[in-house]
């Protein structure tokens, strides 16, 4: 083998090494300002309290809990927050947030939880969350909220 190929392919391994250190170290370099603007935003702190480790990996929560948890789905204090209407009310009279839907709207009555009380919220969203059977609740629960959405958010712009 000639010192120019051996050269040539020693400096390819090496500059592999150089590159996979390197993309670990953005990588982990990311994670760490991905984690401190998770622990240290505004928003999305009730999923921070569910999940407070960022990560790639997916959490393995379907679209119904995703917006059961966030929040961030048809819910009168969603669109409210988004001046997608003038009052965050549901049309029963309470403040209509995701909690509210669980446990107390008479609109949702069948699919109801037990009210958690306020220092337990978040054991009680991790038992709905690991609990098939509530899961399902869960997914009924959310799928009523977004197709009888009319009869909930009825709005009065
Ligand atoms: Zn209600």
């Amino acid at each position: 083998m000639s010192t120019h190929r051996f050269q040539g392919r020693c400096e390819g391994k090496i500059s592999s090494i150089i590159l996979s250190y390197l993309k670990s170290e953005i990588k982990s370099a990311a994670l760490n300002i991905w984690q401190d603007n998770w622990d240290n935003g505004e928003t999305g702190r009730s999923t921070h309290d569910i999940v407070p480790r960022v990560s790639n990996k997916p959490v393995g929560w379907n679209r119904e809990e995703i917006m059961f948890v966030t929040g961030h789905g048809p819910f009168p204090s969603y669109l409210h927050r988004f001046n997608l209407r003038t009052h965050d009310n549901c049309s029963c009279g309470e403040k209509g947030d995701p909690i509210h839907y669980a446990t107390k709207c008479w609109f949702t009555l069948s699919c109801h939880f037990q009210t958690p009380t306020v220092s337990l919220k978040l054991q009680w969203l991790k038992n709905i969350l690991t609990n098939n059977l509530s899961r399902t609740r869960l997914r009924l629960l959310m799928r009523f909220i977004c197709d009888e959405n009319n009869l909930i958010v009825e709005d009065n712009n």
